[in-house]
């Protein structure tokens, strides 16, 4: 979802312009749901790389 075609009730300018603070809280409150702290794709490698090292391990075992 994006900001960019809200207007505002309070300046009646486009949010994403941030003319008035209820613009610039709103479009805050947007932007920052827009995904967590940290990105999926990071978690992702982080659990590729557990993996990777739990088999390197499990191989190191079996030889
Ligand atoms: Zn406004």
């Amino acid at each position: 979802m994006s900001c960019e075609h809200l207007i505002c009730a309070r300046c009646s300018s486009p949010v994403v312009e941030g003319r008035c603070p209820t613009c610039r809280v709103a479009r805050a409150e947007i932007h920052h749901h827009h995904g967590p702290a940290v990105p999926p794709s990071v978690i992702l490698i982080a659990l590729v790389l557990a993996f990777a090292l739990a088999f390197a391990l499990a191989l190191q075992h079996l030889s």
